[in-house]
């Protein structure tokens, strides 16, 4: 599936891209916040004004540049077994709390679902940012609904950049919403550095998202139309010495070929 191929290939791109950029920009950006801040001791009111503004905007650039800094820090993250409706259960909350107070928040789980081997960090980021689109892109429609569903998905095979690929015991999370869709045009680019519709938009999100799924392993993909967009993660389960028996349950779906 293209989509794929180009979640794929722009985590690879913004990789060096980020780590190239963040270095390049941080010097001189911290060059002119503190000439603003020097220029503001001595200005009048007026002017007051124009350096709070361009210390405040240098400050927005820092806060883009570390997000940036993400995608390249190369280090390896703690990894442990996460159950993953713990870690929605806690994205519902901060957003019910937060940006998408009007907005209901529906659980689709399926609860014997086992653990995936994950950084639990990482993956609060990648729902909050997949809640928080689907929040903006709803709107203040009164209708609005945002469904957060988990199942198991044995036997499903992805093509991928190499041919197809099968995600081990795969377990499926899924974020719906029934808000006006992604535009047609875009949909093949989603998963790229700096696409946005927004004007306050960075176009980072979905990106971030495909690195660290890609990074756990898996896969992501959306499907969209009018009132039902889905973006679906695709994500092997956690298997340990008294967990999933992978050869039986290979066994069990491809018994029947
Ligand atoms: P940003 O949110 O900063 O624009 P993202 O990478 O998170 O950057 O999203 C990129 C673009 O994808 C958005 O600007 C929007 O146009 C589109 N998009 C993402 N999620 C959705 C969604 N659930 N419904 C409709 N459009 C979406
Ligand atoms: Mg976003």
């Amino acid at each position: 599936i293209d989509r794929q191929l180009t979640s794929r290939g722009a985590a690879r791109t913004v990789t060096s891209l980020a780590a190239m950029l963040a270095h390049e920009i941080k010097n001189p950006l911290s060059g002119i916040r503190g000439a603003a801040q020097l220029l503001e001791q001595s200005a009048d009111d007026d002017d007051r004004g124009l350096t709070r503004l361009i210390m405040e905007e240098a400050d927005r650039i820092v806060k883009l540049v570390d997000r940036m800094e993400v995608f390249s820090d190369e280090r390896p993250v703690d990894r442990e077994p996460v159950n993953i409706h713990v870690i929605l259960d806690h994205v519902k909350r901060l957003a019910q709390s937060g940006f998408a107070r009007n907005i209901s928040i529906v659980e689709e789980y399926d609860p014997s679902l086992p653990p995936v081997y994950a950084n639990r960090d990482q993956l609060i980021q990648v729902f909050l940012n997949l809640v928080k689109n689907a929040t903006e892109a709803i709107g203040d429609d009164a209708e609005g609904e945002i469904v957060l569903s988990t199942a198991f998905r044995p036997g499903i095979r992805l093509s991928v950049p190499g041919g197809a690929e099968r995600v081990s015991l795969p377990l499926e999370f899924c974020v719906r919403d029934n808000g006006p869709g992604v535009p047609e045009d875009l949909l093949s680019y989603l998963f790229d550095p700096f696409v946005t519709t927004k004007i306050n938009g960075t176009g980072l999100g979905l990106a971030l998202v495909a690195k660290i799924i890609g990074d756990h392993g898996g896969v992501i993909e959306c499907d969209s139309q009018p009132r039902k967009t889905t973006f679906r993660i695709l994500m092997p389960a956690f298997v340990n010495a008294s967990g999933y028996d992978e050869e039986a349950s290979d066994e069990d779906k491809t018994g029947g070929e």
